[in-house]
Order: C-alpha cells, then structure tokens, then sequence
C-alpha cells in the first residue's frame, strides 16, 4: 500500500483594518476566537476608537470578523505559500 505523505505547513493571512470605517461596536472582538484584536488608544475622524489587529499573527483566517463587522471594516487575504 502507498505510503500517504501530508505535509502540514501553517496558512497564514493578511488583515486589513479600514480603521476609518470602524464604529466602535467591538462585535469583532467578541467573535474572534484567537483575541486577535484590541482597541487603538486614538480615535479616528467619526470619533470612534477603532479596533487594531494587534495580533495578526495568531488569525486562523476563520473569518468570523469579516462576517459579522456591520461595516465591512476587514479585508482578509490568504497570502501564497513559499517554498
Ligand atoms: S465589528 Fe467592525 S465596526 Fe464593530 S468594532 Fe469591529 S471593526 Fe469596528
Ligand atoms: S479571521 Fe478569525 S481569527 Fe482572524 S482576526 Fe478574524 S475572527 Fe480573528
């Protein structure tokens, strides 16, 4: 019987955080289950304190935030696998 070789690499993601879209709302820090997330100190030009990815290298890609961010404050990128 052949041998079934896996190989297992870690994805990895890019997040991108519109923070002048962000209203605060912290939906996304309640959904994300790898805490990848926490609030900036400043606020940005709609008053809000915006969400940073303060962790990004934690994201699974799961991509709870982007589902449930009201206004559509996330891009998220698998990024290529290297060699
Ligand atoms: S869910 Fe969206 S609008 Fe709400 S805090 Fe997170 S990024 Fe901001
Ligand atoms: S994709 Fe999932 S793990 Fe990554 S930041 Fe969003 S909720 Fe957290």
């Amino acid at each position: 019987m052949a041998e079934r070789k896996e190989r297992r690499t870690k994805r990895s993601f890019h997040l991108v955080v519109k923070r002048e879209r962000c209203k605060g709302c912290y939906l996304c820090m309640h959904v994300c289950p790898k805490d990848v997330f926490d609030k900036e100190e400043g606020f940005n030009a709609k008053g809000y304190q915006p969400v940073q990815a303060a962790r990004p290298q934690d994201c699974t890609g799961c991509r709870a935030c982007t589902i449930v961010c009201p206004d559509v404050v996330f891009e998220l990128y698998e990024l290529a696998e290297t060699a």
